[in-house]
């Protein structure tokens, strides 16, 4: 597998440090999973926030500190939103970061297109979901008010930014206007976190909206 198209640095930082959005996160995690390059990247900065925080001066806690925590730890949990919970896809469709989450139903959302959406802590305010397309799939274009991060498990799509193939990370934000294609040799698969809203004029607006929340 050669990855060609990587994730921006400010995301593998926040990816580091925490603050991500669980289907950003994700995102994240498969395509960490399978890159060299980005894995030695994410140590680094490991390694950086740990050096960071021995020589952070101490903080005393209030005394009831752990209690709390484990007052946390067993409530509840905390309730999921999305459609109905039905099979998960193939596991060899999957990359192991996947395979534990929870998925609605699949659905064909045009002509050789269909998706399967993850199903996320209510909380959280992105979405993602696993995208297929048909070998030559030509889609419309699209543009977006948040971001979009893409990354191919399976197959292949080009568009103006360039060649995706196993393992690339497209990442889109507002200043990005798509035009993908599939490649021919085999159905793409992707998996896809957004968040923001789709200005009416794309293909995955108009393809995803009405059964996901964007
Ligand atoms: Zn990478």
């Amino acid at each position: 597998m050669t990855i060609k198209h990587h994730p921006p640095e400010h995301l593998l930082a926040g990816f580091v440090s925490g603050p991500l959005e669980e289907a950003d996160r994700l995102a994240l995690a498969v395509h960490v999973a399978q890159c060299r390059s980005c894995r030695r990247l994410v140590g680094a900065l490991e390694r950086l926030g740990g050096s960071a925080i021995e020589q952070a001066a101490p903080v005393f806690l209030r005394a009831d500190a752990l209690s709390v925590v484990l007052d946390k730890v067993d409530a509840k949990p905390i309730s999921m939103s999305g459609t109905t919970e039905s099979m998960p896809p193939a596991a060899s469709d999957l990359p192991d970061v996947l395979r534990n989450c929870r998925f609605g139903k699949k659905r064909r959302v045009a002509p050789g297109v269909s998706m399967q959406s993850l199903i996320l802590p209510s909380s959280d305010q992105s979405r993602a979901f696993l995208l297929w397309s048909a070998p030559g799939a030509k889609m419309l274009g699209h543009t977006h008010s948040g971001t979009e991060l893409t990354c191919v498990l399976k197959g292949s799509f080009a568009h103006e930014g360039g060649h995706y193939g196993p393992g690339d990370f497209d990442y889109g934000d507002d200043d990005v206007n798509h035009q993908p294609i599939v490649g021919t040799e085999e159905p793409c698969l992707c998996f896809v976190a957004m968040s923001g809203s789709l200005k009416g004029n794309g293909w995955i607006g108009r393809l995803v909206s009405p059964f996901i929340r964007l």
